[in-house]
């Protein structure tokens, strides 16, 4: 990473390297001088570098997943001058995935059938015995109904980040790792961003914080807006003893307290917790990791009889789980990227595009996801 010299000057200067920080900064370089400061030793410390990696067009609410779909071009035919020597990159592969029904929600798999089937046409109703032989671990007392979508994409996120810094690269832009912005100042039409790298100056100052965006726009001297970082936990547990079993794809009860999937060493589970936290480097929870391991028990006929690897991450949200996107209504010269939940890393190449195209050529993006609604 470069070092920032003091009043070195940017375009614009993007606070945060999570998948935010970075896919903006990709997109605004094709027409600004632009800086990336993180914090941490590296890019993607916290969320970004501890999501599931999941690419899910019948997600969250239809503007995420339209906002995902936008971002598809993108994932699967990756700029070619981002994409190193080859002018190729992967960044997805199809996995698919699993909806699976429980005693008594039978009902309610339609409702959902009906809620996506419109955004999504691959994904259709399967019988259980179908569902069983993608899963066969799946306990049959349990499993009621199922839906599958093979359009599901798991994401190469080391890839993607790495995509997005050759974007910035090309455009003339620095990622300053090591570097918190600890003081803002607005002086004579510029912003002067104190950092432990020295003081930088730019125009205009994009908020990709993550749990922290509220405290960066207290840097700015600006009002909070009601985002909520929550936990949320995985663990990995040991292999099964089927090798088909790293084809598997990822399932997700219809109840939301459980997902898994296969991940190397073996298959990673989550109890799809949500709890409010402040923003710091998040951690799990014993009672977390044992209520995964519970329901995961409860469904499958696999027993777990320890746990590999856990870890926890914050996603944070606004009340109406939509992002919160644009120029602070006080701060003209502060824009806001925040509030991106469980869906970041797969609306991340989606919102940039709306992002940039707000700060470059003035197209309004969505009322639906303005920073204004606030
Ligand atoms: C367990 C889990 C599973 C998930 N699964 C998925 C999934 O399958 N698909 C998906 O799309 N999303 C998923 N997500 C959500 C996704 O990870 C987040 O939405 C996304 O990573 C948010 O990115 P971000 O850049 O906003 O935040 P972050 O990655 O947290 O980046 C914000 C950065 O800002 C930096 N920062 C803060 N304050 C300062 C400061 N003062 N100075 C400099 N830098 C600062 C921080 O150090 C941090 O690196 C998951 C999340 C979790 C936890």
């Amino acid at each position: 990473m470069s070092v920032a010299n003091t009043h070195t000057k940017y375009d614009i200067i993007v606070i945060g390297a999570g998948v935010a920080g970075l896919s903006v900064a990709g997109f605004l370089s094709r027409g600004a001088k632009v800086a990336v400061l993180e914090r941490e030793s590296q890019p993607a410390y916290h969320s970004s570098g501890r999501s599931a990696a999941m690419f899910i067009e019948s997600y969250e609410n239809p503007i995420v997943s339209g906002l995902t779909s936008a971002g598809k071009v993108f994932f699967f035919s990756p700029p070619q001058e981002w994409c190193g020597e080859t002018g190729q990159s992967t960044l997805v592969t199809p996995c698919g995935g699993l909806t699976a029904a429980g005693p008594g929600e039978a009902n309610a798999l339609q409702d959902y059938l009906r809620r996506w089937q419109p955004l999504c046409p691959d994904l259709v109703e399967i019988s259980p015995a179908q569902c069983r032989e993608k899963i066969p671990i799946l306990k049959a007392n349990w499993l009621q109904a199922a839906a599958y979508d093979p359009s599901w994409h798991a994401i190469d996120v080391h890839e993607l980040l790495t995509v997005y810094q050759r974007g910035i690269k090309a455009g003339g832009g620095h990622v300053f790792t090591n570097c918190a912005v600890n003081k803002l100042t607005y002086n004579n039409r510029s912003w002067l961003v104190d950092t432990p790298r020295g003081v930088l100056v730019a125009n205009l100052i994009v908020n990709a914080a993550g749990a922290w965006a509220n405290r960066i726009a207290a840097l700015a001297g600006t009002a909070e807006i009601p985002l909520t970082p929550m936990r949320r936990t995985a663990a990995i547990i040991p292999p099964v003893d089927d090798p088909a079993y790293q084809q598997w794809p990822l399932l997700h009860t219809l109840s939301e307290d459980l997902y898994f999937k296969p991940e190397s060493p073996g298959l990673m589970i989550c109890p799809q917790d949500e709890t409010p936290t402040e923003p710091m480097d998040a951690y799990p929870m014993e009672l977390d990791v044992a209520v995964a391991v519970a329901r995961f028990t409860e469904i499958t006929n696999h027993p777990v009889q320890r746990v590999l690897h856990q870890w926890a991450g914050l996603r944070t949200f606004a009340r109406d789980r939509l992002p919160v996107v644009g120029f602070d209504p006080a701060l003209s010269n502060f824009y806001w990227l925040a509030g991106q939940g469980g869906y970041g890393v797969q609306t991340s190449p989606g919102l940039a595009e709306v992002v940039s195209a707000e700060i470059l050529n003035h197209t309004p993006h969505d009322p639906a996801i303005s920073v204004q609604r606030f």
